[in-house]
């Protein structure tokens, strides 16, 4: 037997194997598969539907027009459009910062960023739950680091004492954290982490991937709604998410974007996404910040609390902190998170089975994606599938 297919043996019999669905519709509250089977589609960090949005697809499709499909190049050749950098003046506008820096995807972001801030001088503390993009970029970078429990932040701070006897003068000594986390979807305690970071001297890397669209009276995020951003340092988030697009980004001083045009290397060595995302992004990101963003964030968390409230008896401790909303198996085995899965497709609902090495190897659960697009009758029906389960 090859070592690939040995691999693959051995992942079937943890059941830790992973396949594709093939989508043959649009992302919304239903998705039809190539099989012509419709499952309800909790499965989708399009929260506020906006990858749909009628003039999210206008403004794409006239700026595919003007500028065509692709890009052509790498930024730094013939691949940097002026809606590339109209998008970055207004993300560093809207989220009350110097600079911005868009790049390829979230994962680009930080697997770029990170190694081209930081090397072996360095110091990174990190709660152990950030995504992987985060965790990919640290280990590229060469930098010394420990991570903290999830959101235990007396070990940060037994973390940034060790950091402090250590660090050299001169280097960077940086907290990484996500304000949602992606796979239990609670958020972190911003105030604490910003006041032991000037404690410390530290700086402060935040990830918004699953908070931008959805918290903030301008929906931008954690930070902005706890009037917390100029004390961020390095603000990463996707344009993949809530906003409906691809991409992602950074928002920070002047001259960090200068250091990561000519350090970064997934930004240096990659070619500039389609000039077109960043129109429409542009258009996503007016949405969000205006009052239409208003109403599908009220619209969003009127989903959350009902489907949290409702679930509150079938499951411990549910809260509704996000759009994100794990559902525990009993014995947290993969096995079981597959078989939960497996029924509730049967019964017309794509809620994924979420596994090592995701999540913590006895930590499998469903997870289940609250949109704007889930109707109350949907929401009821799942409900209804979720307290069948056993
Ligand atoms: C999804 C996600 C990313 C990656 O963003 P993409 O644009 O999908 O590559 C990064 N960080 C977090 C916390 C995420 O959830």
């Amino acid at each position: 037997m090859n070592k690939s297919q040995q691999i693959l043996n051995q992942l079937e019999t943890q059941q830790l194997k992973r396949s594709l669905k093939a989508i043959g519709s649009r992302q919304g509250s239903q998705l039809e598969l190539a099989n012509g089977k419709n499952l309800y589609n909790f499965a989708s960090n399009d929260y506020l539907g906006l990858s749909q949005h009628p003039l999210v697809l206008q403004s794409f499709e006239q700026a595919i027009k003007t500028y065509g499909a692709g890009s052509g190049s790498s930024r730094l050749l013939a691949g940097s459009f002026s809606p590339q950098h109209d998008l970055e003046d207004q993300l560093a506008e809207l989220k009350q910062q110097q600079a911005c820096l868009s790049f390829s995807s979230g994962y680009a972001t930080a697997v770029g960023i990170i190694p081209a801030l930081c090397d072996k001088d360095d110091i990174i503390i990190f709660d152990k739950l950030c995504h992987a993009s985060l965790i990919d970029g640290i280990k590229l970078s060469g930098a010394k680091f420990k991570s903290y429990k999830h959101q235990n932040l007396d070990q940060l701070n037994s973390h940034l004492q060790w950091a402090s006897q250590l660090r050299k003068p001169n280097s960077r000594l940086i907290i990484i954290t996500e304000s949602v986390f992606s796979m239990d979807g609670d958020i972190c305690d911003l105030a604490s982490i910003v006041s032991l970071k000037n404690q410390y001297q530290a700086e402060l890397m935040l990830d918004e991937a699953h908070s931008i669209g959805i918290f903030g009276k301008t929906g931008m995020g954690l930070a902005h709604e706890l009037n917390l951003c100029s004390d961020i340092n390095y603000h990463i988030g996707t344009l993949s998410k809530s906003i409906g697009l691809s991409g992602g980004y950074l928002t920070c001083s002047k001259a960090t974007k200068e250091l990561l045009i000519n350090k970064a290397r997934s930004f240096i060595y990659s070619t500039a996404p389609p000039p077109a995302i960043a129109v429409a992004a542009q258009t996503s990101l007016s949405l969000i910040s205006h009052c239409e963003g208003l109403s599908l964030r009220d619209k969003l968390w009127t989903n959350i609390n009902y489907l949290t409230t409702q679930l509150g008896p079938i499951q411990n401790n549910i809260s509704p902190t996000s759009a994100i909303l794990p559902f525990f198996t009993k014995d947290g085995s993969a096995q079981q998170a597959l078989a939960w899965q497996k029924e509730l497709e049967k019964q017309g609902f794509w809620v994924p089975a979420i596994r090592y090495p995701t999540v913590g190897l006895n930590q499998s659960r469903l997870r289940i994606s609250i949109t704007t697009q889930h109707t109350r009758a949907i929401l009821d029906s799942l409900i209804k599938a979720l307290s069948s389960l056993n």
